[in-house]
């Protein structure tokens, strides 16, 4: 469980780690390059980059994040590499698959999939570990069974074409939507405000 604590301080991150919560998910780098220095003691926490990420921000991206999650496009990836290859360190990713083609969300679409994981598989500083999945919103979350089915149903088959160890996280579910998708094969879910109560943007 990744426990998503943007917009929320390092004493809440320190709260949930006494807990014995090791996982946090940021989506905005400014703030969680802020939290990751400011937790720089805390040696075992480790931070997972999930938000849309301008290309143009990579160069600030350092060995900060244990695994992003939001790879998207083979642009990204191949800055991603280079930073990576500077700076001497090898990066876990997972993509991000935008299955119903919503127009405002990131995410790879469907048809492209394939193209962008040949081009990562090249790519010899980034290590590809999975695919991350955010369904679109609805009042009743049953309603997005059949999509979080059906990423698991991708993952799968990608599991076996790329058939590699270190391809093993489906990452879907979150606060609303956690038990029905991993019920459905999640293996990591990313849940913010049912840890840490609701966010006032
Ligand atoms: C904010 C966020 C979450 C957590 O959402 P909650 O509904 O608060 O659990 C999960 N994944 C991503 C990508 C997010 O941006």
């Amino acid at each position: 469980m990744v426990a998503v604590s943007k917009t929320f301080n390092t004493e809440h991150i320190i709260a949930a780690y006494a807990a014995g919560q090791k996982i946090f998910g940021e989506n905005r780098l400014q703030e969680a390059l802020e939290k990751i220095e400011q937790l720089n003691g805390y040696s075992d926490i480790n931070f997972h980059f999930i938000g849309h990420i301008q290309s143009n921000k990579v160069k600030y991206f350092n060995n900060y994040f244990s695994l992003i999650q939001s790879v998207d496009r083979i642009e990204l990836a191949e800055k991603i590499d280079r930073k990576a290859c500077e700076g001497h360190f090898i990066q876990d990713i997972l993509i991000q698959v935008n299955l119903t083609r919503e127009a405002q969300k990131s995410g790879v679409y469907v048809e492209n999939l394939n193209g962008l994981i040949n081009s990562v598989c090249k790519l010899k500083n980034l290590v590809l570990c999975g695919f991350m999945y955010i369904p679109p919103y609805r009042e009743n979350p049953e309603e997005n069974r059949e999509l979080f089915r059906e990423m698991k149903k991708l993952y799968d088959s990608y599991k076996i074409k790329i058939g590699d160890e270190n391809f093993k996280y489906l990452s879907m579910g979150m606060s609303g939507d956690f038990e029905i998708a991993i019920e459905e094969g999640s293996n990591m879910v990313r849940v913010g405000t049912a840890i840490f109560g609701s966010r006032n943007y």
